[in-house]
């Protein structure tokens, strides 16, 4: 941590500084330039808490040196992570394409979306059975019952299930069917204690960003499941809200070069919430695997027009199809492969 001192500090504040910087048992280095004191506190900088000196007399500012995301820094783990999903790889040379419906609504429309992931090559589905809506009026998700179907359909072609939590009261209920993938959305990115329960599991976790959340809160939130020993995070850039209104979310491609740089773990993006219309995921999706994502989330459905939920987002089976091969040939051009 370093301490800046106002210009006029009195030797009695910097004494006073040093003091608090040794109580915590570590040690002080004092750089005296021609107007300014700066202090670097040197040892375990856990130990020392910002806010603590920032209202100390005499003092400036304070910065913190060290990440306070440890487990899920590129500094401590500097090759990249890679998640298997029952085999298969997430954060490695091949891009993953996780597909499906927004939301399970009958065994007749999750048997067509399984049968349209495998027809486009991806190789998981998602479907959500508990669903956030914004109105409490709309379309909540089948429940448990929604698990049933996405199983059910999902496993007769072997594709591993992605499947979002909501309430940290299903967590044993998602054990049981073996969720392979649980997803926590945008708006429980700072939900700590499901954050806290996730991370006591031994189940890949799909981190969606906050709708406002920082890199840096994003890449916290990331830790607080790391700490309590689950590594296997996916983070899952799905949009942000800005002053723009002409779409959902502004898709921040941006934060996917910084998160790789941050972290080891794997990167994926989700253009379906980001644009929040079908015709926009193809641009969408193409720019995130050439930006360097490990991987897509995308919404399809055997019928858009029909489907309960986020209707106006879903790709046909067919339009899934023909964007996996332009994702291919961009994969192929960034080293990658699909
Ligand atoms: C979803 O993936 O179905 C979803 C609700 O996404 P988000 O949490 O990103 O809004
Ligand atoms: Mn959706």
């Amino acid at each position: 941590m370093i301490i800046v001192m106002q210009y006029h500090a009195s030797d009695a504040q910097i004494s006073n500084v040093i003091g608090h910087i040794r109580e915590a048992g570590l040690k002080e280095h004092v750089s005296r330039g021609a107007e300014l004191v700066i202090i670097g506190a040197i040892g375990d900088e856990d130990k020392l808490d910002p806010a603590r000196f920032e209202v100390l007399p005499g003092v400036e500012r304070v910065t913190r040196v060290a990440k306070q995301y440890k487990i899920v820094s590129r500094v401590t783990h500097p090759a990249g992570s890679v998640i298997r999903v029952r085999g298969i790889p997430i954060g490695g040379e091949q891009i993953q394409v996780i597909g499906g419906p927004c939301s399970v609504e009958t065994p007749e429309q999750m048997a067509l979306a399984a049968q349209g992931v495998v027809d486009a090559g991806c190789r998981m589905m998602r479907g959500g059975a508990f669903k956030p809506r914004t109105s409490p009026y709309a379309f909540q998700g089948l429940g448990v019952q929604g698990l049933e179907y996405l199983k059910e359909a999902a496993g007769r072609h072997n594709l591993p299930i992605v499947t979002e939590l909501m309430d940290v009261r299903m967590l044993d209920t998602f054990m049981e069917y073996d969720v392979d993938v649980i997803q926590i959305g945008a708006r429980n990115m700072q939900n700590f204690d499901l954050l806290k329960e996730v991370g006591r599991v031994n189940k890949p976790v799909i981190l969606k960003r906050g709708l406002s959340a920082t890199i840096s809160e994003w890449l916290m939130a990331a830790e607080y499941i790391a700490a309590g020993g689950n590594h296997h995070i996916i983070f899952c850039e799905r949009g942000i809200r800005t002053f723009e209104t002409a779409y959902r979310n502004v898709l921040d491609v941006t934060a996917i070069p910084v998160l790789k740089r941050e972290t080891h773990l794997p990167v994926i993006v989700d253009p379906s919430h980001a644009g929040g219309k079908a015709w926009m995921v193809p641009a969408l999706a193409q720019a995130a695997v050439a930006a360097g994502a490990d991987g897509l989330l995308i919404e399809m459905h055997p019928n858009p027009c029909e489907a309960w939920c986020d209707a106006d987002q879903a790709l046909a089976p067919g339009e899934l199809a023909q964007l996996m091969k332009t994702l291919a040939a961009i994969a192929g051009a960034v080293g990658r492969s699909l």
